[in-house]
């Protein structure tokens, strides 16, 4: 890998032997591979040891998880809040899983989409609820530093599964907890499939 970044620096014109340059492959070797490092994780041995049987069917909430992923049309970071909701049956997952699961799923080459669908459908394998909702809510460098489509770098995904998607109340009481920043009123007007976050030009 090191001798392809040196190859993409001398490509950019820049000198890869000058002294600023001169450990940059070694460096942003050991940087992509951190960024996908979600690619090696088993989700199993993350989640392992960390479900519990419980007696509640109250709506479990973590909201505002830091994430940051990379654009696979760019290479370019998108970074933002993270927002989930379950509503269990019989097992509830450790909370402090929750930001390891958004970790695997954002090291990796991602859309914004596909990141919010994998996150919910985890979650919904892994304890059966009664319902999942994840919202994601991200800049992307891609859109915003190179100064196209401005007005659409900030997205907003979400993923309804289950509860979330049949009962437009239990809907409400999560966007109404997590305050999203965009106004969203449906399931519908957020996570339409066909408007990707990030357009591939
Ligand atoms: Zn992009």
């Amino acid at each position: 890998m090191q001798a392809l970044i040196r190859q993409l620096l001398a490509e950019l014109g820049e000198d890869p032997t000058r002294e600023g340059l001169v450990n940059t492959p070694k460096r942003v070797e050991k940087a992509l591979k951190f960024l996908t490092s979600g690619y090696d994780a088993n989700i199993d041995e993350v989640l392992n040891g960390a479900l519990f049987t419980v007696d509640y069917n109250e709506m479990v909430i973590v909201k505002d998880v830091d994430f940051y992923s990379l654009c696979e049309h760019h290479l370019l970071p998108f970074f933002g809040k993270c927002h989930v909701a379950y509503i269990p049956t019989t097992k509830v997952i450790g909370l402090s899983k929750i930001p390891r699961l958004v970790d695997v799923f954002s090291r990796r080459l991602q859309v914004q989409e596909r990141l919010t669908n994998q996150i919910a459908n985890t979650i919904c394998d892994t304890i059966q609820p009664m319902g999942v909702a994840v919202v994601m809510e991200a800049t992307h460098l891609c859109m915003s530093m190179r100064g196209v489509e401005k007005q659409n770098s900030f997205a907003v995904t979400s993923a309804m599964l289950g509860t979330f998607r049949s009962d437009p109340r239990t809907r409400s009481e999560f966007l109404e907890l997590i305050k999203l920043r965009a106004a969203v009123t449906s399931a519908r007007e957020i996570g339409a499939p066909s408007s990707l976050a990030c357009v591939s030009e």
